[in-house]
C-alpha cells in the first residue's frame, strides 16, 4: 500500500496476518494518523450476513432479546445487552435522555438493540449496510430499519454504533456523514478496536479477523477529529480472566500457532484447551491490566 488512508505518508507494513488456509493479510500502520489497517472489501459484510460465518450468532442473539421483550422481561433483555461493555456505555448515554428521544443505530445487524430501545419508549431506528441483516431485523422487531442513510428524515439526539467503525472503509468519512444527521445538542457514541493492547503484546491484529474487521484505532485518531466541539475518549480494561485468556491466545498465536496449524484439528483442540486452562489458572493472579480489544469508548458532540 503506497499511501495511508488519510494522509500522503507511506504507511509502514507491520506484518502479515495468517488468516488460515494459507491466506495472508498485509497489515499497515500510519503512526501520524494513529490507525492500523488492511485491505477492505466492500461486499464482505453482506457475505458474512448471508452465508455461514462468524455472524451466525447475530440472529440467535436477536431472537433471545426478542423472547425477553415478548415476555415483557425488560430487565433480562437489558442484562443480556449489557454483557457487552460497549452496549453498557451506550445505554448510560441514552439513559440521560427523555423517552421519545430520537436515536439512530449504525450497524444494527438483526436489530435487537433498537428493538429493546423501542420497548423502552425511545424513537429508535437502525441502519445496516447488509440487506440480509435488515430483512432479519424487520422480521423480528418491525419496520424501523434502513440500509441507506439517505432514507432517514430529520435529526437525531443520539447516534450510536457498537462494533462497526472498524468494519467500514472510511471511518472518518462515516463520522463526518453522521454529524449531518445529529441534532445540535446531540451526541455520537461509539466503540472502536484499540491499538493499545496490540502494541503491549506485539500482536498484529485483534481477535476479529479481516475481512470483517479492517481498521484499528489509537485514542488520538478520535481526539483529533474535526467538526466537534467536545470529544471524550475512554479506554476500557479487560477483566482479569479475559486478560489471562488474551495473553495465552497471543503467545499461542505468536509462538506456536503456525507449527500447530499442520497437526490434526482434533488433537490441536484438546491440546489448546488443556494448555489454556493451565495457563489461565497460573496467570490469573499475576496478569497485568490490559486495555480491552474493542474498548475505545468515544463520545462526540457539537454543542
Ligand atoms: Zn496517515
Amino acid at each position: 500500500m503506497d499511501r495511508c488512508l488519510y494522509c500522503s505518508k507511506s504507511p509502514s507494513e507491520v506484518g502479515k496476518l495468517n488468516l488460515g488456509h494459507g491466506e495472508l493479510a498485509e497489515i499497515y500502520e500510519c503512526a501520524s494518523c494513529g490507525i492500523r489497517f488492511t485491505n477492505h472489501h466492500e461486499s464482505a459484510h453482506e457475505s458474512l450476513h448471508s452465508e455461514p460465518s462468524t455472524y451466525d450468532n447475530h440472529d440467535i442473539r436477536a431472537l433471545k432479546i426478542k423472547r425477553y421483550l415478548d415476555g415483557q422481561d425488560y430487565l433480562a433483555a437489558k442484562s443480556e445487552l449489557e454483557l457487552r461493555p460497549a452496549n453498557k456505555f451506550v445505554l448510560q448515554e441514552i439513559g440521560k435522555l427523555q423517552k421519545g428521544a430520537r436515536i439512530l443505530e449504525i450497524g444494527c445487524s438483526r436489530g435487537e438493540f433498537v428493538g429493546y430501545l423501542r420497548s423502552q419508549g425511545y424513537n429508535a431506528i437502525g441502519s445496516d449496510i447488509s440487506i440480509t441483516a435488515i430483512q432479519g431485523a424487520k422480521k423480528h422487531f418491525g419496520d424501523y430499519f434502513v440500509t441507506e442513510l439517505s432514507d432517514l428524515i430529520g435529526k437525531f439526539d443520539v447516534i450510536f454504533s457498537v462494533g462497526t467503525i472498524g468494519c467500514v472503509s472510511d471511518p472518518k468519512g462515516l463520522i463526518e456523514e453522521l454529524a449531518a444527521y445529529l441534532d445540535n445538542t446531540g451526541v455520537i457514541v461509539l466503540n472502536a478496536p484499540n491499538i493499545s493492547p496490540l502494541r503491549s503484546f506485539s500482536r498484529l491484529w485483534p481477535s476479529t479477523l479481516p475481512p470483517d474487521l479492517t481498521r484499528v484505532f489509537s485514542r488520538e485518531f478520535f481526539e483529533t477529529l474535526g467538526g466537534f466541539t467536545a470529544i471524550e475518549v475512554l479506554e476500557d480494561n479487560m477483566s482479569k480472566r479475559h486478560a489471562a485468556f488474551y495473553k495465552f491466545e497471543t503467545i499461542f498465536e505468536n509462538k506456536v500457532g503456525r507449527k500447530f496449524k499442520s497437526t490434526s484439528t482434533k488433537h490441536r483442540g484438546i491440546f489448546v484447551r488443556f494448555a489454556r486452562k493451565i495457563f489461565i489458572a497460573c496467570t490469573l493472579l499475576f496478569v497485568p491490566k490490559i486495555k480491552s480489544e474493542y474498548g475505545l469508548f468515544v463520545k462526540l458532540s457539537k454543542k
